[in-house]
């Protein structure tokens, strides 16, 4: 306790709340940031207002107009950026274990992803590359010759969720300065440290101070940031609502936004039932399911369904619930208190239905005990909405087709697992399944940070993944020449 005690107080060094003109703002106006399990007191970061976003988005205009930033220099900060994180892993991953709700384990995972995805920035570089105009193929191209090669859109606007407030913050950032966009980060109000501290890194990596700007909690901060007219693009990852009110205001910019899902795992008859529910308890609770990944809902084949169930249930209550920077614990808290009583709401909501819950469905102030349900009604929000939260459901089916028309009958589309041993079966499913992505004898939640990621439906729209993000921070440019 003393250890982590002495962590958490390094955390709260980090004060100075803002950062834009080129420099660290702090004001009178601060808001505090506490550690969800516990209460402590972090540190502060400014309230901004709608004019700090204002100046900040100017000034990285000006900087861009007037400051040269060649490909080679963003390319070397990047390859910089991710050596520094390497040595500064531990502390990042104590600001992210004690300001977010993911374990100490958890938080020194998603350091290890971020710094490959700089390094996959880094290499990005390449997708600036064009091509030459095949000009003699048109009438209209008579005595022309031309070239397109890809320019950065101008500014992009990085609005980022609680839940990997580090990597996810990167996914934006990386692929927008390799591109040579200039970008302004509003992370999440819950979870803001970890963005600014990796905003100072990249300026120690040698960003220029121009191109970037962090501007935190306030007031009409984040309509200020989305109806700025010389913001170009959104890059938005959070929930649907918010992003329908980023949409509705944002107007013709262009948007990309990664939401929410409601991920399906299929066992079929012939899968090997211990394999699948051992993953399943990974991929349900993992970061106590708050993970756009995670297994919610799991459809067995009538056949495994008793074998699989037990085997899930045994795996969930060898689950270690606790407190989150101990390093024996496997599911920390929820991020807020108010959070885990929405969730124990809508088990109780599924009980009341006909529900039976075979482990969990209690909760400790911000925990929530990982939970398995059975005999869930279709109506009950822990199978119609994005629960974000350690509740899974498994439930049997007879006819594979059913099993596809169940998986597929949710408003999302992000991804989903099949279980078999027979490869045409697994293809056969993967194809009818509308999501972005289908893993086979694996779960919903599988993702590597350079394949193009992302859904159909509401979980989002464009992908993200390094090199697919620069293409769409990045737009083609023709130059063409008539010849004499
Ligand atoms: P959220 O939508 O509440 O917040 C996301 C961000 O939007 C925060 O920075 C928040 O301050 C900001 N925001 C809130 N209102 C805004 C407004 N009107 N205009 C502009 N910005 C606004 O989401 P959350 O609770 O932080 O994160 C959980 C959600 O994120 C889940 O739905 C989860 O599935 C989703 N998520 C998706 C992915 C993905 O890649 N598909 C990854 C992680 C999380």
């Amino acid at each position: 306790a003393g250890e982590t005690a002495y962590q958490r107080t390094q955390v709260a060094d980090l004060q100075g709340g803002a950062f834009f003109e080129s420099t660290w703002h702090t004001t009178d106006k601060t808001v505090e940031v506490r550690d969800p399990e516990d209460g402590l007191l972090l540190g502060t970061v400014c309230s901004s207002t709608p004019e700090d976003v204002r100046r900040a988005v100017a000034h990285i205009h000006r900087h861009m107009q007037e400051v040269d930033w060649p490909l080679r220099q963003r390319r070397e900060s990047l390859e910089r950026a991710a050596a520094l994180l390497r040595g500064q892993s531990a502390r990042f991953a104590n600001i992210i274990a004690a300001e977010s709700s993911k374990t100490i384990n958890e938080a020194e995972r998603e350091v290890l992803r971020c710094i490959e995805t700089l390094r996959l920035s880094a290499a990005a570089s390449g997708e600036l590359q064009g091509e030459t105009l095949a000009f003699e193929d048109s009438l209209a191209g008579t005595g022309k010759l031309g070239w397109y090669n890809r320019k950065p859109v101008g500014i992009v606007a990085a609005i980022t969720p609680f839940n990997d407030p580090l990597n996810l913050v990167a996914h934006k950032l990386g692929p927008a300065l390799i591109g040579g966009n200039g970008v302004v980060l509003k992370p999440s109000g819950r979870t803001p440290l970890t963005g600014l501290a990796f905003i100072q890194l990249l300026l120690d990596a040698g960003v220029p101070a121009g191109r970037v700007a962090a501007i935190v909690a306030g007031p009409g901060v984040s309509e200020a940031l989305v109806t700025d007219p010389q913001v170009d693009l959104i890059s938005f990852t959070g929930g649907p609502k918010t992003a329908d009110r980023i949409a509705s205001s944002a107007g013709a910019k262009k948007i990309l936004s990664e939401l929410g899902g409601n991920n399906a795992t299929i066992v079929c008859a012939d899968a090997n039932a211990g394999e699948a529910a051992q993953a399943i308890v990974a991929g349900a609770f993992g970061v106590a399911g708050q993970n756009c990944l995670s297994v919610q809902r799991v459809y067995v084949h009538i056949s495994l369904f008793d074998r699989v169930l037990d085997d899930v249930v045994r795996g969930t209550k060898a689950l270690r619930s606790g407190p989150k920077l101990e390093r024996t614990t496997d599911i920390g808290p929820l991020i807020s208190e108010a959070e885990a009583r929405r969730v124990e709401d809508w088990v109780e909501e599924a009980k009341a239905a006909g529900a039976t819950v075979h482990v969990g469905g209690r909760r400790h102030g911000a925990h929530y005990a990982p939970t398995v349900l059975t005999d869930v009604p279709s109506a009950c929000r822990v199978i119609r909405e994005e629960v974000f939260g350690p509740v899974v459901s498994v439930l049997p089916f007879i006819e594979v087709q059913d099993a596809v028309r169940a998986a597929n009958d949710t408003e999302f589309g992000l991804q989903a697992g099949v279980f078999t041993e027979s490869f045409s079966e697994a293809l056969a499913i993967a194809e009818k399944l509308h999501v972005g992505s289908v893993v086979i004898n694996e779960t919903s939640d599988v993702r590597i940070d350079s394949m193009p990621f992302g859904g159909f439906k509401r979980s989002g729209v464009g992908r993200e993944g390094v090199k697919h993000t620069v293409r769409e921070m990045t737009e083609p440019k023709n130059t063409i020449i008539q010849l004499p």
